[in-house]
């Protein structure tokens, strides 16, 4: 597709897009595993999603949790590890390339809440300031025993090139130290046995964003989790008009065609660009 691909997106979100691009109102874009499935990221939902840990097969649902890290550190870790690997040799897609358009566009106007842990949305050129990482991102670790050390990057190449299923070893363990009290190292990502907060997961302002958003945009989530919901609620309190695009039916799809919204059936990397275009200059 090329320049004009815009044509084909339904007028009411040509029309709310237009408002945006003369300078009224502010956009909230909310994304989850699917906006990375293009670039090659298993969402949960896949087949890939399990791990085993002595012979036994675990869900992530299982694995990402605080009491799975308690019983077996080496086992969480490694999964961590295997999957920052896959993250890092994955590169952004024309999805994430037009979430970053979206914001050159809007700048201040624009908001982006990820529940991506994969660093995708960053690489492709959104700012820091405005992506509230909800869950966390992968290539950090902090202070398990939580001492007051900031959040910090792993390594490097900190178990890059491990293959799946492969043990932690003695050298990988002795850097997955806290550096502030030497305790236990754990994933900078929220887990499904914990809860929200600000300092870690921008929590109050991605409330905050809801609030304030004229449009939301939500792309590639299941509706699985509880902060995405609760930004669904809100911009249906305030009377944001809700927009979805996922190739399937979902919570947010049926709240967006209940609210006069639109659900956008496809693939984020096809019909991201097309809304991309709708805010350059005419
Ligand atoms: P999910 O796995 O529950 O659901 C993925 C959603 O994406 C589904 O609704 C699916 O229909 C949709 N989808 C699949 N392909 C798509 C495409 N090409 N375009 C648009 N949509 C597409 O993901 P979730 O709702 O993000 O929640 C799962 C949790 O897992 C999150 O908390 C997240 O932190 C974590 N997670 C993150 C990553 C990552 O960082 N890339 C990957 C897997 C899981
Ligand atoms: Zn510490």
């Amino acid at each position: 597709m090329g320049f004009g691909m815009s044509d084909s997106l339904p007028s009411i979100v040509r029309e709310r897009f237009a408002a945006l691009r003369a300078g009224n109102g502010n956009l909230v874009v909310m994304t989850g595993a699917g906006i990375s499935a293009e670039s090659g990221i298993p969402t949960f939902r896949g087949k890939e999603g399990y791990w085993v840990v002595d012979s036994r097969e675990y869900q992530p649902e299982e694995m990402a949790t605080h009491a799975m890290f308690s019983r077996q550190p080496d086992a969480v870790w490694s999964w961590y590890l295997y999957r920052r690997g896959v993250c890092h040799r994955a590169t952004p897609n024309a999805g994430h390339g037009a979430v970053a358009e979206l914001e050159h566009s809007l700048a201040d106007r624009f908001r982006l809440l990820t529940q991506n842990v994969d660093g995708l949305h960053i690489r492709a050129g959104n700012s820091l300031e405005r992506t509230y990482q909800i869950h966390g991102n992968i290539d950090y670790a902090r202070c398990d025993r939580d001492c007051g050390q900031p959040i910090w990057p792993l390594g490097e190449s900190l178990g890059i090139a491990r293959a799946r299923g492969d043990q932690l070893t003695d050298a990988e363990r002795r850097q997955l130290c806290c550096p502030g009290c030497a305790g236990r190292a754990r994933p900078h990502v929220l887990w499904f046995d914990e809860y929200y907060d600000e300092t870690n997961y921008r929590y109050s302002s991605s409330i905050q964003a809801a609030e304030t958003a004229d449009v939301l945009l939500v792309v590639g989530t299941s509706g699985a989790t509880n902060l995405p919901m609760q930004v669904g609620q809100e911009a249906l309190r305030t009377g944001a008009f809700i927009v979805d695009v996922n190739p399937e039916p979902n919570p947010f799809s049926r709240l967006a065609e209940s609210s006069g919204g639109v659900f956008l059936r496809g693939s984020s990397g096809a019909i991201l660009p097309a809304i991309a275009e709708l805010l350059h200059e005419a």
